[in-house]
């Protein structure tokens, strides 16, 4: 999916269509928290939950006064908005933000709120063309806010030269990090804590980086966002003046949010491993995957493991060096590195509902195989699976044994076949066996075998006669 820049405009009077019945002022709306129960710090506080999470940030320019102190709260303020809203629009979903561990009167009291300074000056960033790209990649690569499963709320506050452009956001990933930043300097911003233009716009920019693409109402010229009706919360402009709660989360149901089971293309963002299932009763913690190996020759890693239990709708997320490989349903997964290299890939299982288990680390030396702390070649000693679907056929005098082939391969060497449970032969990948039919009057079953030696479980055992 490609990262294409959306922003968020807050319409002209003069030129908006449609004009809102004004709705009644509010300084601070229901629910919202009265105190914020964290300490202000730059770093993201270690997570409370294994999860893709969202997090949020209050960034400042080098050189602006930071206002952290009396913006804390109405952010806090707007997201608990934000919160409320979502679950109103659908009581099945909430955006799981990121939130401390800390004893708090509120849910949203306890947000992870980070306060940052970034490297440069309010200038650097204040160009409307290259302002989003140098506010995200400063947070991204110099203060690390690029965990794998996070998403980061961004309130900028520093001047804008265009102030009538809310917020940016990238399309997507889906299950990947991105930043979606919310300038307090535009002209919605000015409203943050009142659950109105500035929630609107958040929420708005966290539905582009969930990656909301419509399905039937793209805008002209402007296909990440919907124009069946301006209430809809990706509609690509905002009402000067409008609640969050004025505004609605995909009319109809048909472009991005909520598809049903009709759906059969395009990403549904009620699917979205950042919002939170609370239709749904599910173990909170999948288990961590079991026996991580890897073998290596050359440059190439092949990297195989096992379920602890199998989860529906489980997934693998694997890491090197801390930074996201590849994601996959299968137990194995390859990487091409620099010979020679010692690397730290991990495994996490990931469940359908956006939990994460504790990850699995192991070393590896490419072009030899996993090594301990100290360098010293580490000897495989999980097995490969059970062999299953072992079955025999007879056509004339021969008698042909058939298995599922092992789906996973990893360092796979072959099969071992036993006949009477003595070792009758050995086979390279292949998962079929021919024999006599004057030989075949015997009990037959059939192991898998690594190239460390490890023979897998026995299939059950099969009678010719
Ligand atoms: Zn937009």
């Amino acid at each position: 999916m490609t990262f294409t820049r959306h922003r968020w405009l807050a319409a002209a009077t003069a030129t908006a269509a449609i004009v809102l019945a004004a709705g009644p002022a509010l300084s601070a709306h229901e629910g919202a928290p009265t105190r914020w129960c964290g300490t202000p710090v730059t770093a993201d506080q270690p997570d409370t939950i294994s999860a893709f999470l969202v997090h949020v940030v209050y960034a400042v320019p080098a050189d602006a006064p930071d206002r952290f102190a009396e913006r804390a709260l109405p952010i806090l303020s707007d997201v608990a908005a934000i919160e409320s809203w979502w679950r109103r629009q659908d009581p099945g979903r909430s955006p799981r933000f990121d939130l401390l561990g800390a004893a708090c009167d509120s849910g949203i009291g306890r947000l992870d709120l980070s306060q940052v300074r970034l490297p440069h000056d309010a200038a650097y960033y204040a160009d409307p063309r290259s302002g989003f790209e140098r506010i995200t990649a400063d947070l991204e690569e110099q203060l690390a806010f690029r965990a794998p499963e996070k998403k980061y709320l961004v309130y900028y506050d520093g001047p804008v030269e265009r102030r009538s452009i809310c917020g940016t956001s990238p399309l997507g990933p889906p299950t990947g990090p991105a930043s979606c930043v919310v300038y307090l300097d535009s002209y919605c911003g000015q409203d943050v804590g009142r659950g109105g233009e500035a929630a609107a716009t958040a929420a708005h920019e966290l539905l582009h980086n969930l990656a909301a693409l419509p399905r039937a109402h793209q805008c002209a010229g402007n296909r990440a966002h919907a124009c069946d009706a301006w209430q809809d919360i990706l509609y690509p402009a905002v009402e000067s003046g409008i609640l969050l709660d004025r505004l609605l989360l995909d009319v109809g149901r048909d472009d991005y949010y909520g598809l049903g089971s009709t759906a059969n293309a395009g990403w549904d963002v009620r699917e979205s491993p950042f919002l939170e299932h609370l239709d749904t009763a599910f173990p909170r913690a999948p288990a961590p995957v079991t026996g991580l190996f890897a073998v290596s020759r050359g440059s190439h890693v092949t990297l195989s493991w096992a379920p602890e239990r199998a989860e529906r709708g489980g997934r693998y997320r694997v890491y090197r060096a801390g930074e996201l490989l590849a994601e996959t349903t299968k137990l194995v997964a390859g990487d091409d590195a620099q010979p020679a290299a010692t690397i730290e890939y991990s495994v996490r299982a990931a469940d359908a509902y956006g939990y994460l288990s504790a990850a699995r680390t192991i070393r590896v030396l490419v072009g030899s195989g996993v090594v301990d702390q100290g360098g010293a070649l580490v000897r495989d000693t999980f097995p490969p699976p059970a062999v299953t679907g072992l079955r025999a056929s007879r056509a004339g005098s021969v008698v042909t044994l058939r298995w599922k082939p092992i789906d996973d391969p990893g360092d796979l060497a072959g099969y071992r076949v036993y006949r009477d449970g003595r070792p009758y032969g050995s086979l390279r990948r292949q998962a079929w066996l021919a024999v006599a039919v004057a030989r075949a009057h015997a009990g037959w079953s059939v192991a898998a075998v690594d190239t460390s030696g490890n023979a897998g479980p026995r299939s059950r055992v099969v009678h010719c006669g």
